[in-house]
């Protein structure tokens, strides 16, 4: 079974999803004995330590500003053609999302959305596990079609370096944009969400944006992005940037500090994943208690000042 990973690096930064997408190839191809190669879009210069995590060969192929998911859907179809692809792996993300049905519609091929495991094979067929109901429940979708275009969740597997060496090769594809693309507003100096190693987020419990202060300073210190529940961001308390859950951005940091939220299913779903979680609540039955490895019941105004000055101390 031939593979291939889309790699989106416009911004010329391998990222640790990245890395997950090409692991994840990696791990289908070891159990279907096929090959991995990644589609490397934009800057080329790290492209070659993809084989650390999986790829045995890595294309690579620049980046016009005007391309839209039409352009960079033919370029992964003529990527398709030239290494005979019979599944194309794109992150779940808003680069990979757009392209799943455009791609699939290009290639008539099958796509199944989110998916978090290795499929299994059933005549022939691939089958891929997803999450349902916000993840309390799986479901199992079955490819019906000789090539597959899937998203996969971040998170869902931890990159191992397996130590390839990957074969890197320029790929050169003439495509007419249909776009012109005449700005873009970008949002500098953040780490984004998904790669957090540690976030601070707040909920309605802040009861406004002017106290976001309190959390800010938290964040400072532990060196930590910032983070919110949807409903603070759908009243553009914080920006929707940070919006994490179901609709929003699915995280796996080491440290996640909830203050504010009450922790509906819909918010735990893009949290439920992280390492330690820390809920600040003055509501001792708020559910998010139930998800947490350390609880503070208090006030949030009281608790987390007396925290960032303990951290600080702790520090120095
Ligand atoms: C289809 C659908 C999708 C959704 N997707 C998402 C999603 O992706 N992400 C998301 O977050 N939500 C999502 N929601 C909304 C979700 O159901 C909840 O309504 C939302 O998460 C609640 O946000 P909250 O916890 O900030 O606010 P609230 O539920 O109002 O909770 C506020 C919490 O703050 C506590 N509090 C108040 N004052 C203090 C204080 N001084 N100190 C300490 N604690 C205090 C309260 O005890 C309470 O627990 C979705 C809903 C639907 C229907």
């Amino acid at each position: 079974m031939n593979i291939l990973v889309f790699i989106d690096n416009r911004k010329n930064e391998i990222k640790k999803t990245d890395k997950e997408l090409v692991y994840y190839g990696h791990l289908i191809a070891n159990k279907f004995s096929g090959k991995t190669t990644a589609l490397v879009l934009g800057d080329q210069k790290d492209a070659g330590s993809l084989g650390n995590y999986g790829a045995e060969a890595v294309l690579y192929t620049k980046y016009d500003s005007n391309y839209g998911v039409s352009s960079i859907g033919s370029i992964i179809k003529a990527a398709v053609e030239k290494v005979n692809a019979d599944l194309v792996i794109l992150p779940y993300n808003s680069s990979g999302k757009p392209l799943l049905g455009a791609l699939a519609v290009k290639l008539d091929a099958g796509s199944v959305s989110a998916v978090i495991d290795v499929p299994e094979q059933e005549d022939g067929k691939l089958v891929f596990k997803k999450g349902a109901y916000s993840s309390k429940a799986f479901a199992y979708v079955k490819s019906l079609k000789d090539k597959t275009v899937v998203t996969l969740v971040p998170n869902s597997f931890t990159a191992e370096n397996v130590g390839n060496e990957a074969n890197v090769e320029a790929f050169d594809v003439d495509v007419t944009p249909k776009v012109k693309v005449v700005g873009v507003d970008r949002v500098e100096g953040k780490v984004p969400l998904p790669e957090a190693e540690r976030i601070v987020a707040g909920g309605r419990g802040m009861k406004g944006p002017e106290n976001w202060g309190v959390l800010e300073e938290l964040a400072a210190v532990l060196e930590a992005e910032t983070a919110c529940s949807r409903p603070v961001s759908d009243t553009d308390w914080r920006p929707h940037t940070e919006h994490v859950g179901q609709t929003g951005i699915v995280v796996r940091p080491n440290l996640y500090i909830a203050m504010g939220i009450s922790g509906a299913i819909q918010h735990l779903a893009g949290v439920n994943n992280s390492k330690t979680i820390v809920v600040i609540n003055k509501d001792p039955e708020a559910p998010f208690f139930k998800a947490a490895d350390y609880g503070v019941v208090g006030d949030l105004f009281e608790v987390v000042p007396k925290l960032t000055e303990a951290i600080k101390k702790f520090k120095g």
